[in-house]
Parts: C-alpha cells; sequence; structure tokens
C-alpha cells in the first residue's frame, strides 16, 4: 500500500500533457452527460450562441447561412470552448505518450531519468535515448582515467582509432543499461558529437532537429540549459542546443522531407541542475524542481543500469552510493525514499487544478509517518 499510488501520480504528472487526464478528474468528476452537447457548426464570432438553435430557413437567407456555416465549420473534437471539458471527462485512458530523453554523455539518459523511463515503459509509453557525445575524453576508464597517468599520450592517430573503440564500447553500455528500463536498442540513438568542447552550433542543433521530427516525441527530457548558470558545462550547453533544435523542429528544413513537429512539454534534469551547489556559477538560479517522480520501485534498476556502465567507473560501490546521496537526497524532499526531480520547462494547461493522488495520500501522514515513509533503503548487494 505503501507505494502502490505512484503509478497513478506517475500517469498525473506526466500523463495531463497531451491532455490525456482522465485520472485528474476522478476526485471531482463531471459526468459524460453534464457535456455541453457538440456543436456542429461554432461561429467564433459570436454569431451563433451555445444551445440556440438555427431558426427555420427562409429561401433567401438559408444559402447565405449556409455558406458562412461552412467557412466557419469547426469539428466537434476542435471546439474551443469545450475542447478542455471533453479531453478532461472522456479521456479516460491515458494518452500514450512519446518521451524522448537527450543527454549529453552516455550515462546521463539513465542516470538522471531512469526510473522514470522505468515507469512509462511499463505503462506503455514509448521511451527514447539520445546520447550527444560518446563520452569517451570525459568518462572514459582507458581514455580519460588511464591516460590521464601516462607519461606520453599515443599520438593523434593512434589516439583517435583508441576514442572510436571506447565509444562503440561505451555505446553497448547504454544499450545494454537502457534495455534494463526497458528502452530498446533500436530506440537509442548516438549523435558522435566531441565531448571535449562540446558547443551549440547550428550543424548539431539541426541534427537534433531531424531526430526530433523523425521520432515525433510528445515530450523531450534533457539537461537544464542553464546548469552552472551555462557556462562550461556540456550538460548545460546540450539543453541549449536541445531547445533550439526543438524550435528548429517545429518548422520546415530544406532536405529534410519530414513533416514539422511540436512538443508539448519539457522536463529539465533536476540532479545536477538543482543539486547541492558548490560553484560560484550556483549562486544564480530561479530555478526549482517542480515535479518529483517516485522511483523506489525501480531504484534497483538504476542500479544494475550503472553497473552496466563499467567504462566510467559507475558501477560496484559508487552506483549505490550515488542512488543513495542524489536520488535517495531528491527523495527525502517529498518524503518518498528515492525521487528524480524534475523542472517543467513550459506552464501548463489543466482543466482542474491539478494535485497529484500522491500528495492527496501523503496528506493524510502524520510527520513522523512521513519520515519512516521516506526511510526505506533499497536492499541490493
Ligand atoms: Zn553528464
Amino acid at each position: 500500500m505503501r507505494y502502490c499510488v505512484f503509478v497513478l501520480g506517475v500517469s498525473f504528472v506526466l500523463g495531463p500533457i497531451l491532455g490525456g487526464c482522465g485520472e485528474i478528474g476522478s476526485p471531482v468528476s463531471v459526468s459524460n452527460t453534464s457535456s455541453p452537447s457538440p456543436r456542429p457548426i461554432l461561429s467564433l464570432a459570436g454569431a451563433m450562441a451555445p444551445g440556440v438553435t438555427t431558426p427555420a430557413a427562409d429561401s433567401e437567407g438559408s444559402a447565405a447561412r449556409e455558406n458562412a456555416a461552412a467557412a466557419d465549420y469547426v469539428p466537434a473534437e476542435k471546439d474551443p470552448l469545450t475542447r478542455s471539458a471533453r479531453i478532461a471527462n472522456t479521456a479516460k485512458q491515458h494518452t500514450p505518450l512519446r518521451i524522448l530523453v537527450v543527454g549529453a554523455h552516455p550515462a546521463d539518459v539513465f542516470d538522471q531519468s531512469g526510473g522514470t523511463m522505468a515507469h512509462h515503459v511499463a505503462r506503455g509509453d514509448w521511451a527514447g535515448c539520445a546520447v550527444l557525445t560518446h563520452g569517451v575524453r570525459v568518462h572514459d576508464k582507458v581514455v580519460s582515467d588511464d591516460m590521464f597517468h601516462r607519461k606520453e599520450i599515443p599520438e593523434a592517430a593512434e589516439l583517435n582509432k583508441i576514442i572510436v573503440e571506447r565509444a562503440d564500447a561505451k555505446s553497448k553500455e547504454v544499450i545494454k543499461a537502457c534495455s534494463i528500463l526497458g528502452v530498446k536498442e533500436q530506440d537509442v540513438y548516438f549523435l558522435g558529437a566531441d565531448d571535449a568542447v562540446l558547443l551549440a552550433n547550428e550543424a548539431i542543433v539541426r541534427k537534433v532537429a531531424r531526430l526530433i521530427r523523425k521520432l515525433r516525441p510528445n515530450v523531450i527530457i534533457t539537461h537544464y540549459p542553464l546548469e552552472n548558470a551555462g557556462v562550461g558545462s556540456q550538460h548545460a550547453t546540450t539543453g541549449q542546443i536541445v531547445m533550439h533544435a526543438i524550435n528548429l523542429a517545429a518548422a520546415v528544413d530544406p532536405g529534410d522531407k519530414t513533416p514539422p513537429c511540436e512538443i508539448a512539454q519539457v522536463f529539465f534534469f533536476g540532479t545536477g541542475s538543482a543539486a547541492v551547489r558548490s560553484e560560484v556559477w550556483g549562486a544564480q538560479g530561479g530555478f526549482y524542481n517542480d515535479i518529483f517522480v517516485d522511483i523506489t520501485d525501480v531504484a534497483e534498476k538504476k542500479i544494475a543500469c550503472l553497473d552496466a556502465m563499467a567504462s566510467q567507473g559507475y558501477g560496484g560501490d559508487y552506483a549505490r552510493k550515488r542512488i543513495e546521496a542524489s536520488d535517495g537526497a531528491f527523495g527525502s524532499r517529498v518524503k518518498v525514499p528515492y525521487a528524480e526531480g524534475f523542472i517543467s520547462c513550459y506552464s501548463t494547461t489543466q482543466y482542474y487544478l491539478p494535485v497529484s493522488e500522491i500528495n492527496l495520500e501523503h496528506s493524510k501522514d502524520s510527520n513522523h509517518e512521513a519520515i519512516n515513509r521516506s526511510s526505506y533503503r533499497v536492499k541490493v548487494p
């Protein structure tokens, strides 16, 4: 019982984005029969008020009225007067989401949102991952670790060969980790940018934009573009690249025959951007984690994902410590054992005020009960 409400909560958190908000309506449900009847014709200029029937046609005016009606015709499902009510009252099942996670480095996609992805895949949503850089120069046992203490680094040609080999090894680890979450190999994309100096340039923005048009996600999860005040951070640069790409993806682009694609919501990783601030760049801000996803039931999977990233030393003790220190810290903010935090990019449009089922349940608990609730520790060897 303790953790059984998370599914509703998650669907509540991310589900309403596309109007799939059937769960939201349950506390204050409105019967379908009370919804306004679909009006086949809506005059936005107010020529025909709701519920007012067309007067008996006379032969002189009927043709003109029919022409005007044809011009003003709005399908019932797009009627702006009743649209939100229709969505809120008739969407009994959530609209399956397509969620694309874009990370700067190989481990970012699951390190920062793996639990959330696991929930959505289990619910039947689609989740895909795009890894912007190969991550070899910053996060690799051979290139960034072993070579750190060498007296001499290999010649350029040899080093490039090693980088390609290591990038391939890291890609395989990411695919393995994603499979633990239920993300299919074919839905993991490697964009191959160099992680030494990652800049937001037109070429990479275009590449990401084309991927967005192709995959047509409703939701994108990526780094906060102002992480570390946007200075010298590959995470921040990735967030900026993705935001530029979202704009470009919403328009046509010569050379790409795929139609434009609009994104319903963007969530930024809370971890990293909103974790403990320890640099001067952290003095700036203004953001906060407004979404927490309780990932307690899949924390073990997340540890297994980190174990899979042997190339960057994320497995073993580090994985366990990281889950406790990071996801545990996020969880403790909202009194659950483990959570992932997110920063919503856009405001959301609701029909009812959004209060999650989890928050409602938590409001019934005393402070000590809340402490007990969040004290569970994942038991993994
Ligand atoms: Zn990273």
